[in-house]
């Protein structure tokens, strides 16, 4: 019998990177500020801002990290009030609540994109957005821009795990005022830890460049990403120079070494990611009971896990399954059956404000997500495929032996 695939491994890091390792571990300048310039971090903004099409990165430590400065870059009062679908990972309303303000969640849909009715119905007092595309999926952001932009409300997008992703053509984290990128292990470029922000406004970048830790005059190693003379970069640190905490959110050299040399397979990786989704997705929706939501019309996504939703089963029927296809080797994470899992809005305890959607707890507890890492190969695609239908078969075949 073939074995299902080892869904956990990432790819090994491109061998390039032990080069620049090995130069790291001779000199010991692990430190982003130490060298005059072309630090690894230095060199890792400047590419990934090419890559995105960004006037400006800033490498951190995390995308929580990203996402904390930016609020504190936007210079919320305490207590301001941001927007979030409710559908995210928990460190989102935690970089929120680190930020001293205030989660307000809204409604996703069973396609685990923002519910725009009740995104609209709940603008009122919002002073920030945060836009999770969670697992990639995106939510419609031109609707979303025209909500916010028409009301000078900014938008920050967690990208955390949509680098690759499009809207209309445009990489998401560029269409916000600010976006947020992890490169934990589990997204498609992998340091194990790290995140960077991206933004085209100077005085933004300025302030969070600031308080991840560019103390003293570490700022003047931040330029224009094109080596440009840059006033405006200029002017905005000068303005904010001792003005600002300082949080040391800094990313080592270590993990720009290791994240740099990843940057050319993405591109690779996007398009293996897709079509590999894709294909589950078209053999796992020719069952009546499993539902791939269909992507936006201007969406083109980059994924490296795959969700669908049961129909039709219930709870009891739901967890038969995800043990039925765990026993056959498939691990199905349903979000909301999963002890303590922190995509679950009610395990947030820590929020200042509780609240209950019922549309999205409704998902959740339908929702599947199943890790699809872009090296697997077709054989292992279809054992995957064919171990969540056999498992399907499983819990719908007494059902019907039942009435017959
Ligand atoms: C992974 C993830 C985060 C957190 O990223 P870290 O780099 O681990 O802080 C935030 N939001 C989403 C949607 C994620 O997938």
């Amino acid at each position: 019998m073939t074995l299902p695939p080892n869904v956990h491994d990432a790819e090994p890091i491109p061998a390039a990177a032990r080069e620049a390792i090995d130069a790291l571990m001779q000199s010991g300048d692990l430190f982003r500020y130490t060298a005059a310039q072309d630090a690894p971090v230095s060199l890792l903004e400047a590419e990934f801002a090419a890559l995105l099409g960004s006037k400006y990165a800033l490498a951190v430590s995390s995308c929580s990290a990203a996402l904390f400065l930016s609020l504190k870059a936007l210079d919320l009062p305490r207590d301001a009030r941001v927007l979030i679908p409710a559908f995210t990972f928990a460190a989102v309303p935690s970089a929120i609540v680190h930020a001293d303000c205030i989660p307000v969640l809204c409604e996703v849909g069973d396609n685990y994109r923002v519910d725009m009715d009740d995104f609209a119905a709940k603008l009122n007092g919002v002073q920030a957005v945060i836009i999770s595309h969670m697992r990639g999926h995106t939510s419609d952001m031109d609707a979303i821009m025209g909500l916010f932009d028409a009301q000078g409300i900014p938008v920050v997008e967690d990208a955390a795990h949509s680098l690759g992703t499009t809207w209309h053509g445009r990489n998401i984290g560029t269409i916000g005022k600010i976006g947020c990128f992890s490169f934990q292990s589990y997204k498609m470029i992998n340091a194990g830890e790290g995140g960077i922000l991206v933004t085209d406004d100077a005085d933004l970048v300025a302030r969070a460049v600031i308080m991840s830790g560019a103390y003293e005059h570490n700022w003047k190693k931040h330029k224009d990403p094109t080596g440009a003379d840059d006033p405006d970069l200029a002017e905005a640190f000068a303005r904010w120079q001792n003005q600002l905490p300082l949080y040391n959110l800094r990313m080592s050299n270590l993990s720009a070494a290791v994240i740099r040399p990843q940057i050319p397979e993405l591109g690779r990786r996007v398009q293996d990611g897709l079509a590999n989704h894709d294909y589950v997705a078209a053999r796992l929706n020719s069952s009546p009971y499993i539902e791939v939501p269909e992507p936006l019309t201007p969406e083109r996504r980059a994924p490296d896990s795959i969700q669908f939703n049961l129909v039709g089963l219930d709870e009891a029927e739901i967890r038969t399954f995800a043990a039925a296809a765990e026993t056959r080797g498939v691990k199905v994470q349903v979000f909301g059956l999963s002890p303590d899992n922190a995509r679950a809005f009610w395990n947030w305890k820590f929020l200042p404000e509780q609240v209950e959607l019922p549309q999205t707890r409704n998902m959740l507890m339908h929702a599947c997500d199943v890790r699809l890492p872009v090296r697997l190969t077709r054989p292992e695609l279809d054992i995957i495929a064919d171990i969540l239908l056999a498992s399907v078969g499983e819990v719908i075949a007494p059902i019907k032996a039942f009435g017959t």
